[in-house]
């Protein structure tokens, strides 16, 4: 019974940041964010006057003005259209060009195609595909071709980092292997395509301008229900081409909000999932080391979660949406695209909405029993989704302008430690810590590096040492852009210096 406990406990860990200013443009009040930047290592303890608490970093204007661009009415179009396209089962019709999957993919190609124009030319759109064979078992009854329709916008400094959004185009039934009847797929997950397609129209004529500084992908993949088949596709093929993947945003589920009978918490909270050191394609004695020195919940997928939390923290009075971070991989028996990701060693998050309608997810469209089952747009609330785009599209647009994430950040791990022989220098028996991290080459965009999550501006230095003990503190390392933006946080592998047994 205690283990029980113990788990049921851990179901209901998420954490909130609180948001600057209240709410502009909704009657609902936050009763939550009293944990402030809840996690350990932003606790009262350690004592420290090492750097400055934690405050959201502030989102530009021109930023806030693109998030206001997101609407309810398109979105409810998209979905709309592809709910009428009767099934979207990865491997049904692909020869009518009003029903099936064929006509789905046709139809976004063309649509994406059409919204990107004002970009003039600097959004690539494709519809890459391959032959998927028969996977009975999986809910795949035949070969088809499993195809994901994408823009890819080249960033201006350093076009192969690059981040990338997904949400999966395709639906399905109960019987997972129907691919003739109808599987609306309204919220799951044509809200999430509908947010693609808003993405990719309000870019448009801003990347015609001024292209962001790191490369983006905009992706509606296909074949998710029966096997992550297009994200997979997608994710090998960037790893295959040596892309530095830096972040995944993967949207499923997106569009229940006031429509469900939810609380006005949930209308204004969007989860988002991040995997720990288990899904990590990192060698074995790295995972060892996370471990050991309590990092499991820094990992790159994690730290891209409080990413996205910080920043719509600073933007919230636009997005009108807070931010739970679940620190679990994806929900009880269910996965998504991200894994994908993971999978190829890149970091990835799922973002779901707060309270899911499991009446309307994978359903028969029936009454029965006098209930509605079935995953129809009436139970889609657009405004939610919206609301939801605004964080991916800050998110998004954020991250791509900021600088690159550090890397190798280490710390010395025989400082603050026992002595092991009569030269043992003096300051290394301090309870100290000392950081070291890669700044060749300078990132461009760099104005500086900021240890976190205390805020302690490093200058362009590669090493900094900290009076507070390696043993009681959780380090970060970020950069911060001229233009005011910051990447996320790296966390720390320890090192051992030369002095360490000697
Ligand atoms: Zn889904």
């Amino acid at each position: 019974m205690k283990s029980l406990r113990s788990c049921t406990s851990l179901v209901f860990t998420a954490f909130f940041i609180p948001r600057q200013g209240s709410y502009a443009s909704s009657d609902y009040s936050p009763t939550f964010g009293s944990n402030g930047f809840a996690n350990w290592g932003a606790g009262t303890w350690p004592p420290s006057s090492v750097g400055a608490p934690l405050v959201p970093q502030p989102t530009d204007p021109e930023t806030l003005a693109l998030l206001t661009q997101l609407d309810p009415v398109r979105i409810q179009s998209t979905i709309q259209t592809l709910v009428n396209f009767g099934t979207r089962h990865t491997a049904s019709d692909t020869t009518s060009r009003t029903r099936g999957i064929g006509a789905a993919r046709n139809w976004l190609l063309s649509e994406i195609t059409e919204l990107a124009k004002p970009s003039n030319g600097l959004m690539n759109v494709s519809m890459p595909c391959y032959l998927q064979e028969a996977q009975p078992s999986s809910g795949m009854p035949i070969a088809a071709d499993v195809c994901n329709v994408q823009v890819e916008i080249k960033g201006a400094v350093d076009s192969n980092r690059t981040y990338v959004y997904t949400g999966h185009y395709d639906s399905r039934r109960l019987n997972n292997s129907n691919n003739v009847d109808d599987a609306p797929g309204a919220d799951d997950n044509a809200s999430a395509v509908a947010i693609a397609l808003e993405m990719v129209r309000i870019l448009a004529p801003v990347v015609a301008k001024n292209p962001p500084a790191a490369s983006i992908i905009i992706a509606a993949v296909a074949g998710e229900e029966q096997g992550l088949y297009g994200s997979n596709f997608l994710a090998q093929t960037l790893k295959n081409a040596s892309v530095n993947v830096q972040g995944n945003f993967n949207d499923d589920i997106v569009g229940s909000g006031s429509n469900a009978p939810f609380d006005p918490q949930n209308q204004h909270t969007i989860r988002i999932f991040g995997a720990g050191t288990d899904y990590l394609t990192l060698p074995a004695e790295i995972i060892t080391e996370i471990i050991t020195t309590g990092y499991q919940d820094d990992t790159p997928s994690r730290h891209l979660g409080r990413y996205v939390q910080e920043v719509n923290a600073g933007a919230a009075n636009t997005t009108d949406m807070d931010v739970a971070l679940i620190y679990k991989p994806d929900r009880f028996h269910r996965g998504g695209d991200h894994e994908s990701f993971l999978k190829a060693g890149f970091p990835g998050i799922r973002f779901t909405e707060p309270q899911e309608d499991f009446y309307h997810q994978h359903q028969d469209p029936r009454t029965q029993d006098g209930v509605i089952y079935g995953d129809e747009i009436d139970y889609v609330d657009f405004n939610y989704t919206a609301r939801v785009g605004r964080v991916n599209l800050l998110s998004l647009w954020s991250i791509a302008n900021a600088p690159a994430t550090p890397s190798n950040f280490t710390y010395d791990v025989s400082i603050g430690f026992l002595a092991s022989s009569l030269t043992t220098p003096a300051d290394y028996l301090e309870n100290i810590i000392k950081l070291y991290w890669n700044t060749e080459p300078l990132d461009p965009l760099l104005d500086y590096y900021e240890i976190w999550t205390h805020m302690l501006n490093v200058g362009t230095q590669n090493t900094i040492r900290l009076p507070i003990s390696k043993d009681n503190a959780v380090f970060g390392l970020r950069a911060v852009g001229k233009n005011g933006k910051k990447s996320p946080a790296t966390y720390a592998l320890a090192v051992e210096s030369e002095y360490f047994g000697s």
